[in-house]
């Protein structure tokens, strides 16, 4: 039973966000500003002396501190969420850290568990002003319906989000086939649901996990699948040395395209990335969890040199983007340094992580929603956070990012809205009853690891 089609949908209000340092784009700010939302867009922003008059709007004074998009991140694995603390066996290699700790896991989810699981991925989303996330789920011991419960979890947090199963023949053909099934009921459920509101907060993707697990029929199966729906597949490529080539199959079978997200592509060479570059896909980068895995560093400069656009997620090491784009903004400088970049290694990370965030995250985002997001400009989805930075030294065009790395990604958000809705002010969630949900969360994770 699938019981995410019932669940509704709230209808946003007005809201007024007032004596606010606005950030409302990559090279557009206002130090004395305003934004005004309503109907689930953003209806005007700008200085405060532009103001409209506006009745019966809810009024937030963000006295001063700084106003911007929600955060999107491209790549997120909620399903992750009770593997925090969990004792693992000793790895010794990528092969093993998948077999032995997340096929596991994922295998051993109950329906209660992926719903948990989502609630507080999600609830730490809101907590640090993702407003949109992009989630890769797996459970195959319980793959029908699951994304339903998925779904359940973001519409009662009130987070953005594109959903669909990572279809894989790991486990054999039947439960290939039953994913694979999986994403399409999914896919249809979404199409209703935007004919009927194109406002809809949630969309599909066709889900993949990674070429070394796929066979070619399931990569023409899955191809069939992203034609018939006109959407783009989500999938880890060439993440360790084991996947390398991944690239050049999965053009071949046209998986990598326009509207997909290839994560990682840490083993590519120079014939890979003028293959990216010509597919048209969005490529993600995850440096945490590629230093955690120790499968080494993706060529993030080199994309960025190439105009590939590349955005910069989690892959569920954090739902917080905070720590992978301060990483991404400091490592580049030693591969860059290793190989010989001298003077301009020092600015390597720097340029890039910037595009990354403000340009190619919002831009992965609004093909897949069909609105403009991660922008806050007449028009654009009211997904508003307020950091709880107040700038503490003169902005201007050439260091506003400085501002945004140095500044915002250190501080707390302590006020998230996502469509209009207020999902947390002042650090308190709104839609959830968050203490009700981490205890019964704690209850099942340690049902969960006492199975496995
Ligand atoms: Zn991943």
């Amino acid at each position: 039973m699938v019981r995410w089609i019932k669940t509704a949908y709230m209808i946003c209000r007005q809201i007024l966000i007032k004596n606010a340092f606005v950030i409302a784009g990559p090279e557009r700010f206002f130090p004395d500003g305003f934004v005004y939302l309503k109907d689930g867009a953003v209806a005007s922003s700008g200085r405060s002396s532009n103001c409209p008059m506006i009745r019966n709007a809810t009024v937030i004074d963000a006295c001063g501190r700084v106003v911007l998009p929600g955060f999107i991140n491209p790549h997120m694995h909620l399903y992750g969420q009770f593997a925090k603390g969990m004792s693992v066996p000793r790895m010794a290699s990528f092969r093993d850290i998948l077999e032995k700790l997340w096929w596991k896991l994922d295998t051993a989810l109950t329906e209660e568990d992926i719903y948990y699981s989502a609630l507080l991925g999600l609830i730490e989303s809101v907590r640090s002003g993702v407003t949109t996330v992009f989630d890769h789920h797996a459970s195959y011991g319980s793959i029908s319906g699951s994304l339903g419960l998925v779904a359940d979890a973001f519409l009662k947090t009130g987070v953005r989000g594109s959903l669909c199963f990572e279809v894989s023949d790991r486990h054999g053909g039947k439960k290939r086939d039953e994913a694979v099934r999986e994403n399409a009921s999914f896919l249809e459920s979404c199409r209703r649901h935007v004919k009927m509101n194109r406002r809809y907060p949630l969309r599909g993707m066709v889900g993949l996990h990674a070429s070394m697990t796929l066979s070619d029929h399931t990569l023409a199966e899955s191809r069939r699948e992203m034609d018939s729906f006109g959407v783009g597949a989500h999938i880890h490529v060439a993440e360790d040395v084991d996947d390398r080539g991944a690239v050049r199959r999965l053009c071949n079978e046209g998986i990598l395209r326009g509207g997909t997200i290839a994560a990682h592509c840490v083993h590519i060479n120079r014939s890979d990335l003028d293959l990216l570059k010509r597919s048209g896909a969005f490529v993600v980068h995850n440096p945490q969890s590629n230093l955690n895995n120790a499968v080494g560093v993706a060529p993030f400069i080199d994309m960025h040199r190439k105009g590939i656009p590349v955005g910069i997620g989690t892959d569920g090491m954090s739902a917080s983007i905070a720590g992978d784009v301060k990483l991404a903004s400091v490592l580049h400088k030693i591969t860059m340094s290793l190989r010989g970049g001298g003077r301009a290694a020092i600015s390597a990370g720097f340029a890039e992580t910037k595009r990354s965030v403000m340009e190619v995250n919002p831009a992965i985002a609004s093909e897949m929603f069909g609105m403009r997001l991660g922008v806050l400009k007449k028009g654009a989805a009211a997904d508003v956070i307020i950091s709880d930075y107040i700038p503490q030294t003169p902005v201007t065009d050439l260091n506003l990012w400085a501002h945004m790395l140095y500044g915002v990604m250190n501080l707390p958000v302590r006020t998230t809205i996502c469509a209009g809705k207020v999902l947390m002010k002042d650090f308190e969630m709104k839609t959830v009853d968050e203490e009700k949900i981490i205890l019964g969360a704690r209850k099942l994770a340690k049902r969960l690891w006492d199975r496995i």
